[in-house]
């Protein structure tokens, strides 16, 4: 091939910046994996899409240690079990090799197995600023056939926020009221701060009328309505990267860097036990989550995949 005449300091710009964007890149998907934004798996299978892809120059070094409980003894020990050199990247492994490793990490990381069954109770939840309450909401306008829990909350209202549409905003007494009545399905202290629950009447009243109830709550809310009713459907969204995550978190503006940093240590713990979801959709675009959501429940036949 013959190469177009350009100087060669010319070059030399454009090649460096890509060495400085490919590493940025590389260390953005390290984030990914670390925080369980993707997963061990799905980064190796990727690896073999395009020869310059994060995922396919990512040496299997700074793959390993950026597994969750993985330091540099243990990935030595692992690479060398594998008969994998330390040098290789993802994409220059052999066959025999990634087999290897995709077996290693299918023990190590068990992956989620969809459940077959669909249930008409739904929960959708996820780490803070995914975008859980907007692909809610998109569904709420979308499907009024599907009855979006309100939930009662602690919290004061934030600017726009109505009573009674959003949340239900009561005091502490009015909640240890309703808790001690029986009348939640589950509550729970968000963010070490407010307490929010999940009225359980109107969702009985829902479900006993055929129709299928969508509850947008946090992973102690939602493990508790596993234990309620193991039969439900529990969703959990995923951010396209944990950089996009904080973006999302810091570009709303609505909570104070203290705050902030309460809610992604909070996600930290959220995104380690995706595994007790029954599946994961991943939210790149509103209204492409807010129908693999509906998918995953038993919505009314008019409204499936169906159509
Ligand atoms: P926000 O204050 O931003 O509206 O909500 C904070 C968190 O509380 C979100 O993660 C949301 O899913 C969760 N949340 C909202 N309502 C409920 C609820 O009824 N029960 C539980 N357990 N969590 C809730």
């Amino acid at each position: 091939m013959t190469e177009p005449h350009r100087p060669p300091e010319v070059d030399r710009v454009a090649a460096s910046r890509r060495a400085v964007e490919a590493r940025r890149a590389r260390a953005s998907l390290k984030r990914d994996i670390a925080m369980r934004v993707v997963t061990p798996q799905d980064v190796l299978a990727r690896s073999t899409d395009a020869t310059d892809s994060a995922a396919a120059t990512l040496r299997v070094t700074e793959f390993l240690t950026a597994l969750p409980a993985i330091g540099a003894g243990k990935r030595d020990r692992v690479l060398q079990s594998l008969g994998i050199s330390p040098v290789k990247r993802l994409g220059g492994l052999g066959g025999r090799q990634r087999n290897a490793l995709s077996t290693w990490l299918d023990e190590r990381f068990p992956p989620i197995r969809p459940r077959a069954g669909r249930s008409r109770l739904l929960v959708l939840a996820g780490p803070t600023a995914v975008g859980k309450g907007t692909v809610a909401a998109h569904i709420a306008a979308h499907h009024p056939e599907i009855l979006l829990s309100v939930s009662a909350t602690t919290r004061p209202p934030r600017p726009g926020e109505i009573d009674g549409a959003h949340y239900f905003f009561v005091d502490d007494e009015a909640f240890d009221r309703m808790v001690d009545a029986g009348d939640l399905l589950e509550h729970a202290t968000v963010h070490n701060r407010h307490r929010y629950g999940t009225p359980r009447r109107p969702i009985e009243e829902a479900l006993a009328e055929g129709r299928t109830v969508l509850l947008e709550i946090d992973l102690q809310g939602a493990r508790q309505v596993r234990a309620a009713d193991p039969a439900a459907t529990l969703v959990f969204l995923l951010p396209p990267s944990w950089d996009e995550l904080v973006q999302r978190l810091v570009g709303r503006g609505t909570e104070d860097a203290e705050e902030r940093a309460r809610r992604l240590r909070t996600a930290k713990v959220e995104l380690a036990a995706q595994s007790e979801f029954d599946h994961r959709v991943v939210n790149d675009d509103v209204a492409e989550a807010a129908r693999k959501v509906v998918e995953l429940s038993e919505a009314p036949a008019r409204y499936s995949s169906r159509g």
